[in-house]
């Protein structure tokens, strides 16, 4: 152990320096700390090629441009026929010359008194500037007719309106969803580089705590924080490494901290609340952290504390299971998205209507464990029974969180009211 540090946490002087600072602030005010804190550090990553098979939620770290124009022909949208639009006019006859199928070359050229059978995605003849829907047409054996008139342009898309060629489609800094991947594969681009994944060390912290696989004392608990974070640093877009636990004791402590500092960031469960034994926040101060706040207005989750430490973003949040998840998805989730390359994603916050009255004690944000329902045009959200931040079981029935705004205490059937959706089941 540094010299240094030992020093600092065994002089009681230096212990009673090191108390909570308690810079208090709201909790955008703390998510924005984090997002300008992180945000300076963004730095280029490193990165790899994916195959477009695996790059799902990963984000983009290369420009992908298309590799012709897009469509890259005049593309039928409707089963119907290939028509001159001055000539389907209702109750015209056009003989039907052929048929044109989708992949088909297209050689013909429509010659005025004809039409040309055609399927959706197939090419549009030249001379013909519209293609009929077939549910508005007759047919007897080679005779068309048309109930409607057709115009200009219908029924096709032109070639090049979506893409021109070489555009640039896809940027650095995306995030590879479904859709871009698709496109990357439209174009051809089947190999992709990507910024890696920021591998995110997570440490539990208290004497209490045992592995999963363990049996528990009776008064002792799993370490379920480990779990729930390692599954939140997955789908914010991070590589979890999972530290273990550390005893509530200096030298297990700063030992476990100093190599979850190896990794891009660390995040802590546990000990920065005013026990005695909530060592987190004195030894990463004597390990040089610089901290940017060490108290938030929310319930759960007040104790909750961000700095720097040896260049790494780190984040303490309170052990309490729910207090732990909630202080992730509103902190912890935009510093994986910055330190892998990307903007910072916005809170998925949602208005709907309360089903149920609720009273709250004002002064702090409350994130209650609620479940939203859309039945009608409007979602619907109750806020769950529960026992405070501890009870994992409540929050396992819920689907978001119900925020009351610090200023209120009472609020009523009816009313509008914030939710933050949990992105992994909704
Ligand atoms: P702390 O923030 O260290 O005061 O912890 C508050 C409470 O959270 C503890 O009393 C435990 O009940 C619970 N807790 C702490 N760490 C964990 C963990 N790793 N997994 C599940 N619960 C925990
Ligand atoms: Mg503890």
């Amino acid at each position: 152990m540094p010299r240094l540090y030992r020093r600092a946490l065994c002089s009681p002087v230096g212990y009673s320096r090191l108390r909570k600072i308690h810079t208090m602030l709201t909790y955008e005010q703390a998510r924005n700390k984090v997002i300008e804190e992180v945000g300076k550090r963004k730095g280029p990553r490193a990165t790899a090629a994916v195959s477009v098979w695996d790059a799902l939620g990963l984000v983009l770290a290369q420009e992908v441009k298309t590799d012709r124009e897009y469509p890259p022909f005049n593309r039928s949208t409707r089963d119907g026929y290939a028509v001159r639009s001055s000539e389907a006019v209702p109750d015209a006859q056009l003989k039907c010359v052929g048929e044109i199928k989708a992949g088909d070359t297209v050689r013909d050229v429509l010659t005025s008194g004809t039409c040309l059978q055609i399927m959706t995605g197939a090419a549009v003849p030249e001379g013909a500037d519209a293609v009929v829907m077939i549910e508005y047409t007759s047919r007897e054996n080679d005779v068309v007719r048309f109930e409607r008139a057709a115009h200009q342009g219908q029924n096709i898309v032109p070639r090049g309106s979506e893409a021109a060629a070489a555009q640039a489609m896809l940027k650095p800094g995306m995030r590879l969803g479904y859709a871009e991947l698709a496109l990357a594969a439209q174009v051809g681009a089947v190999q992709l580089q990507c910024a890696q994944r920021p591998r995110v060390a997570i440490l539990s912290t208290g004497d209490e705590v045992v592995l999963i696989d363990e049996t528990p004392g009776p008064f002792q608990i799993r370490n379920s924080n480990s779990v729930s974070l390692a599954a939140q640093v997955r789908i914010a877009g991070g590589e979890p490494v999972i530290l273990g636990n550390a005893p509530d004791r200096i030298e297990d402590l700063g030992a476990k901290i100093e190599r979850g500092l190896k990794e891009d960031a660390l995040v802590l469960s546990g000990g920065v609340s005013m026990g005695k034994y909530d060592l987190v926040e004195n030894v990463l101060k004597a390990m040089g952290a610089e901290f940017l706040f060490d108290a938030v207005a929310i319930r759960p989750g007040k104790p909750a504390v961000f700095g720097v430490c040896q260049g790494k973003p780190v984040f303490g949040l309170p052990g309490n299971p729910v207090s732990t998840m909630v202080t992730f998805e509103l902190f912890v989730a935009p510093a994986i998205d910055l330190l892998s390359g990307a903007e910072p994603r916005s809170l998925p916050l949602v208005e709907a209507r309360l089903a149920e009255a609720l009273k709250e004690k004002s002064g702090l944000a409350h994130f209650l464990p609620a479940r939203v329902e859309w039945r009608g045009t409007v979602p619907e959200v109750k806020a769950l029974k529960w026992q405070g931040s501890g009870d994992i079981a409540a929050l396992a029935k819920a689907n978001c969180f119900l925020v009351v705004p610090a200023d209120r205490e009472n609020i009523e059937v009816g009313e509008r009211v914030s939710i933050l959706l949990r992105k992994d089941v909704v």
